[in-house]
């Protein structure tokens, strides 16, 4: 047999596997049996992935919005290994420490804003979210206000699938899935100030724990605030003693243009939760930051143990890597080069627009954007969604976007690895005006 029969072989047989036996998150089950897996990727380097079949495809998304240092990263693999020889892991639990974990927490809390401070680890952002819901009224239990429960978020909001972040998130489609969702979770307008004063009015605000939003709106159809809309949510939330938990499992560690998305706004959380970024996607790690002061009353408050914990909690081997991820981020200047390459693609979507008669707004902030679908002759959606369209052309010139079809929204979101280049930008902008240009004529 040739090379590439070997490789057709071998690729027939782990569809043929995968179809059978792996149980895809967010995917259609039926389209898996009837079209196998899109991509097989077998390997990475910078901002291209390469499959199976030996197609390379420039990654626009940075797998999901994570792959914040690019693919391939022998540094990274190596402090992953170095880590694993000497301590792969021990657990947290009962104050047991390693050093991995304590250099992180310490790294944490120098590199977030303000008094952001002290870190509860997690294994992702789904985890940061539902241990952020059970701190935040643990706190107000010790504080003798066992009635503050309610958590207040945002319609379009993301905020994973464990009950807690599913309740929490604001887009219809993820609660219909299951048949219950956990009580006391309320959403409001998704940058309307005025929607979260009447809300707080409605229920009370001795009943609320927290207000939690994503600075940008990342799987809601990248959302950016208008100006002023974080301040007067940090505003309200202090007038009425609710704490404010922003959500910067997308936008961290550089996505956004500044190492933490708040940084846009002059708004310093109570709570900061982060995942993805901090390790680049190259091992599975999250965590809650919490201000000093909170970090202290809960001290003084405690009256026995933190009964909260996960048995990866300050993985050791997750931790090292997170270090040297950082590592990257600061030596490469990596925020600043988001920065840059994000006013470059935001130019390349504007100058789409311009051309292609099917494009809505377009926005950016950093290396985090979306392009609209619009039906030029209603100025309104499509009565059918467009974006899936243009996502699969772009697959096909080898340029992976991703798109959202709910909540009113026909969009194509991009959130490439940190580390792309002007011309690696080029390429993504000329894909993807080609493929518009495809559906487009093709309507
Ligand atoms: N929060 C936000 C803002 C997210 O975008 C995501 C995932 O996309 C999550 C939380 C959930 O993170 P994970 O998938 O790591 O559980």
């Amino acid at each position: 047999m040739s090379e590439n029969q070997v490789q057709s072989t071998l690729k027939d047989t782990l569809v043929e596997l995968d179809k059978k036996h792996f149980i895809h998150p967010t995917s259609s089950l039926k389209q898996q049996q009837e079209s196998g897996p899109p991509f097989i990727f077998t390997e990475g380097k910078g901002v291209y992935l390469t499959d199976i079949s030996g197609k390379k495809v420039l990654e626009g998304m940075s797998s999901l919005w994570n792959v914040n240092v690019g693919y391939g990263r022998k540094e990274l693999a190596e402090a992953a290994r170095d880590q694993m020889e000497k301590l792969a892991f021990t657990n947290s639990f009962s104050s047991f420490s390693n050093e991995p974990a304590i250099r992180l927490a310490a790294k944490l809390a120098e590199i977030t804003p303000c008094d952001l401070n002290a870190v509860f680890f997690t294994s992702g952002g789904s985890e940061s979210n539902d241990t952020a819901y059970k701190l935040v009224r643990h706190y107000w239990k010790l504080k003798g206000s066992p009635q503050k429960t309610k958590i207040i978020s945002r319609k379009k909001g993301y905020h994973g699938v464990n009950i807690g972040a599913t309740s929490a998130t604001g887009i219809s489609p993820f609660h219909q899935m299951t048949s219950s969702l956990a009580p006391d979770f309320l959403h409001v307008d998704t940058f309307s100030t005025d929607a979260l004063r009447d809300c707080i009015a409605k229920e009370g605000a001795d009943t609320i724990a927290a207000f939690i939003s994503e600075p940008v709106q990342g799987a809601g159809g990248v959302n950016i605030a208008p100006d002023g809309y974080f301040q007067e949510v940090r505003k309200i939330c202090d007038e009425n003693n609710i704490l404010f938990i922003a959500d910067e499992v997308i936008t961290g560690f550089g996505r956004t243009g500044k190492l933490f998305a708040c940084e846009h706004y002059n708004v310093v959380p109570d709570v900061l939760l982060l995942a993805k970024g901090i390790t680049s996607g190259y091992i599975q790690l999250g965590a809650v930051v919490l201000t000093e002061r909170i970090h202290k009353e809960l001290i003084a408050l405690s009256d026995g143990v933190l009964l909260h914990g996960y048995t990866y909690s300050g993985h050791a081997t997750a931790c090292a890597v997170a270090l040297k991820n950082l590592e990257i981020i600061e030596k490469e200047n990596l925020v600043e080069n988001s920065r840059l390459m994000g006013e470059k693609l935001l130019n390349g979507f504007k100058k789409i627009q311009a051309e292609v008669d099917i494009v809505g707004e377009v926005r950016a902030l950093g290396l985090i954007g979306a392009v609209e679908i619009i039906d030029p002759v209603t100025n309104n959606r499509f009565p059918t969604l467009i974006s899936p369209k243009v996502s699969a052309e772009c697959a096909k010139r080898g340029l992976i976007v991703r798109t959202v079809g709910f909540e009113g929204m026909d969009t194509v979101v991009f959130s490439p690895p940190l580390v792309i280049n002007k011309q690696e930008i080029d390429e993504l902008i000329s894909i993807l005006r080609d493929s518009l240009l495809a559906v487009q004529n093709s309507l």
